[in-house]
């Protein structure tokens, strides 16, 4: 990106950018650029001023990625906070761009008497990282509510797809290539009286199970067909288990917990023990759902 194309960028370029300070375990080394753009033509503008060949990474909260210590090459897009349009489309279609958070557009929801987002209240993360990992909790997943999502290429040009296009799977979507989401319209209906607290259940639900509040990523691993990750790793007796200073959580054994001084090949290495303990043990194989990124250092 040469000087004069930078300066008409209106959102913040930084270099050298530690990840550790936009994932939720707080591990992980440099983005080489880190781009925050002010809205979507900004973004739009950033990506055709930027070099063609320039690795693209993007990031929302971080609430589901392992950024290695050796940092990511590149540049990595991060909407939050910039594309935040949030709108009433119809009476019960919604306009969201990627950038906002999940409690936000669910709290939107019951504030316009609609239903069908409130389990998202509890999901750290935006609206981008929920529909590219199908964020879902209580039976519910994010494109049950998917109409329409607005993609951006390398180029800066928007493309309109419908779910059909899309391979959606649990806590996975496959996208095209050098493709992103950069907002969703999303289809609800009018909310009962009688869930009035639902949010607040769930959320209680989440406490009461999950340990929240200590850094982590959320379920390390997916699911097996018809059996628990956390169950697994329980029985193989794995909880409490630390490598340097990653631990498995004695809350709830899928989930890993950081500290001030972990590092993330910390978290990859117990990734891995956890792995090959429960194949060994039960001949499952466990496949992560959180996304690892970047370089070792
Ligand atoms: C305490 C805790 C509890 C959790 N509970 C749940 C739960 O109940 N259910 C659940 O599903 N998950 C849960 N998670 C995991 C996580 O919150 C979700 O996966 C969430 O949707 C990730 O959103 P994010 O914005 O943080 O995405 P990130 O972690 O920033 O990114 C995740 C992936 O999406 C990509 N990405 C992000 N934005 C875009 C975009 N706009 N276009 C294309 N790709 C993009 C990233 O490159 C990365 O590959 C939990 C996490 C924590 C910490």
């Amino acid at each position: 990106m040469n000087a004069i194309e930078m300066n008409s960028v209106r959102g913040q370029i930084r270099f050298n950018e530690s990840m550790s300070k936009h994932t939720s375990w707080r591990v992980g080394g440099p983005a080489e650029q880190y781009f925050v753009p002010a809205d979507l033509a900004d973004l739009q503008n950033y990506l055709v001023s930027l070099p063609v060949d320039t690795p693209l990474t993007w990031v929302g909260l971080g609430s589901n990625m392992l950024v290695r210590d050796g940092g990511i090459r590149g540049a990595v897009i991060a909407p939050l906070g910039g594309l935040k349009k949030l709108e009433m489309l119809d009476d019960d279609l919604v306009y969201a761009q990627v950038g906002l958070s999940n409690s936000k557009v669910a709290r939107f929801c019951q504030k316009q008497k609609l239903s069908g987002a409130d389990y998202l209240a509890g999901i750290p993360g935006t609206i981008g990282g929920a529909l590219t990992m199908n964020a879902g909790a209580f039976g519910y997943e994010t494109w049950d509510l998917v109409e329409q999502v607005t993609m951006i290429n390398r180029h800066g040009e928007l493309i309109e797809r419908k779910p059909d296009e899309f391979e959606v799977n649990y806590r996975h979507v496959r996208l095209a290539a050098d493709e992103w989401f950069v907002a969703a319209r999303l289809r609800l209906h009018a909310r009962s009286e009688a869930e009035d607290n639902k949010i607040k259940q769930l959320l209680q639900k989440r406490n009461d199970s999950q340990p929240i509040g200590q850094p982590s990523c959320g379920s390390v691993f997916k699911n097996p067909p018809g059996k628990h990750s956390a169950k697994l790793i329980e029985s193989a007796g794995l909880k409490g288990h630390c490598i340097g200073g990653a631990c498995i959580s004695e809350k709830h054994a899928n989930f890993i917990i950081s500290n001030a001084d972990t590092r993330a090949s910390d978290i990859e290495a117990l990734i891995a023990f956890i792995q090959k303990t429960i194949k060994q043990q039960f001949d499952v194989s466990l496949e992560t759902e959180v996304r690892i990124v970047g370089e070792s250092a």
